[in-house]
């Protein structure tokens, strides 16, 4: 989980506002409403792809919660698949006022065994990624298994990662994405004088950087950071 910076929804017509009135006033006089019905008749009306666009730009084009890159169509728009997800679910305590707010809402990954399926109608009880730097506390084995040594993250991360083909997929893309790191390391320098200046370097250059799992690389140089006795 990247941090990123939330901003105003896009003025589009319908406005985004417009429909927040309506949404309070409708909570207002049916106060008992199901999370289904006002799913469907208040978030699944919305003209999704007038705001995938706002939601992936925030984001790096990345998915809010695995830091994979979202799927594009040929012209570069965040494609159908991408879902808009609630970091409070709908159905959870306090999701319905939280429905159409702006910061509520992130992109996640495509369709099907995708984070926000996984997350379902769970809370993840931890601030949304713009809120809070999540990506300091995370850790990452050489496998690519995220995990965190703060309960709350740690259990917000197992919620997320979905069992079976997808949870080795995404390990296998952090590996990759580990071991890149490491071989550039081993291209320049043998393994027991990697210098702290490339290193810091390295580390800057990724914090700026739109590319997936920054997260898991940024961990394994801060590793070897610590370790590095070369200037
Ligand atoms: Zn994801």
């Amino acid at each position: 989980m990247r941090q990123f910076t939330k901003n105003q929804p896009p003025k589009l017509n319908p406005t985004w506002q417009q429909r927040q009135i309506d949404w309070a006033a409708e909570l207002v006089a049916n106060p008992s409403i199901s999370p289904k019905s006002a799913r469907v008749s208040y978030f699944d009306t919305i003209p999704k792809p007038d705001y995938r666009p706002a939601l992936s730009n925030e984001q790096d084009g990345l998915c809010a919660y695995c830091e994979s890159r979202l799927s594009f169509d040929d012209s570069g728009s965040p494609d159908n698949s991408n879902e808009i997800a609630h970091w409070e679910p709908i159905a959870a305590p306090g999701g319905l006022q939280l429905m159409l707010e702006w910061k509520n809402l992130v992109l996640s990954c495509a369709s099907g065994e995708s984070c926000n399926h996984a997350q379902g109608d769970q809370p993840l009880g931890i601030d949304a990624p713009h809120a809070r730097d999540w990506s300091t506390k995370m850790q990452f084995q050489s496998s690519g298994l995220a995990s965190s040594t703060d309960p709350d993250l740690d259990r917000a991360l197992k919620v997320v990662r979905v069992d079976g083909e997808r949870a080795s997929e995404l390990k296998r893309a952090r590996k990759a994405a580990i071991d890149g790191e490491l071989a550039e390391i081993q291209r320049r320098f043998s393994v027991r004088t990697v210098s702290r200046r490339y290193l810091n370097e390295r580390v800057e250059q990724l914090r700026a950087c739109p590319d997936s799992f920054v997260s898991a690389r940024l961990e394994h140089l801060r590793k070897r950071l610590a370790k590095a006795t070369m200037p």
